[in-house]
């Protein structure tokens, strides 16, 4: 099947790495332009290195944190001078705190919301004109399934979390009569970078497999595994697709089972 995405520009921030590398995998895999961001520039080019594939005009790399609106401006307008146009954003960067409510600081509380909530809102912002231009935007914003089931030992990225999905409901609504659609993906466990990073201060004897396969079994993963990166990419690529042109406000739970609610 086409997904139409050939010569759409998309930018995906937090493209580094695991869910955002694979969405820019699978992205220029179709034909489309990427605009990639993240804040160290040199594992950014590093990971784009596997990408022997694409036409190296596909591709722009720039730093930028999303938390600093000066910042995603500026990589807006870069992707604007070097593909005239946007088409899709996807809001991916972040990462979470363990700690429960009693262990976070004032300020780390804030922290998690300004990279989950400012992190986003900055980047609609910047994009939201280029966007309406389009005519067939799509902004997916990558959350997880702790914004619906919170979990004690991620509490202020549950609240964090909880937030962005609330704003991805006004946003979609807001935007809609721009031609602009708003979608989130939900996510469960997944093996990326953050959990390969937490399996090297675990201080286990245990191999990466039966270690995540415990923690799967623990958090009643119904799959008892983790996700691919991969797995949550399929979904972000096809609500960007101009075929998923009448759905917005809406969201997919990538969590092998693990979401309980109705
Ligand atoms: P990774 O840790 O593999 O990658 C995170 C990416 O975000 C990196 O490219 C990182 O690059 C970038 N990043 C972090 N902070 C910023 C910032 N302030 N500005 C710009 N870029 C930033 O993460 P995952 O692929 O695992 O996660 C992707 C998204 O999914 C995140 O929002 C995460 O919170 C969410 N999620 C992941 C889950 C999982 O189990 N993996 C579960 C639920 C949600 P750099 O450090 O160079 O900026």
């Amino acid at each position: 099947m086409d997904l139409q995405l050939k010569d759409r520009t998309v930018i995906v921030t937090g493209a580094s790495s695991g869910v955002g590398l694979a969405t820019a995998r699978y992205l220029l895999g179709e034909g489309a332009r990427v605009a990639a961001c993240a804040r160290d520039m040199q594992r950014l080019s590093a990971a784009f290195e596997e990408f022997t594939f694409a036409d190296p005009d596909q591709i722009l790399l720039g730093t930028c944190d999303v938390t600093d609106k000066s910042k995603t401006d500026a990589f807006v307008a870069l992707t604007n001078d070097r593909f005239g146009g946007i088409d899709g954003l996807v809001c991916n960067a972040g990462r979470s705190l363990m700690a429960t409510l009693d262990e976070t600081s004032e300020e780390q509380f804030r922290e998690e919301f300004e990279l989950k909530i400012f992190g986003a809102w900055n980047m609609v912002r910047s994009a939201r004109g280029e966007l309406a231009r389009s005519g067939q935007g799509s902004i997916v914003n990558v959350n997880a399934i702790l914004s619906r089931q919170p979990e004690t030992r991620l509490a202020a990225t549950s609240a964090a979390r909880a937030a962005l999905l609330n704003l991805t409901h006004s946003l979609s609504a807001d935007l809609a009569p721009e031609g602009t659609r708003v979608n989130s993906v939900l996510l469960g466990l997944i093996d990326t970078g953050q959990w390969r990073r937490r399996f090297e201060v675990a201080n286990t004897t245990q191999s990466y497999e039966e270690w995540s396969a415990e923690i799967a079994l623990d958090r009643g993963i119904g799959m008892g595994r983790f996700g691919t990166a991969e797995e949550v990419a399929y979904h972000i690529v096809t609500m960007l697709s101009p075929l998923s042109g009448f759905t917005t406000g809406a969201s997919v739970d990538v969590g092998g089972g693990v979401g309980r609610y109705i």
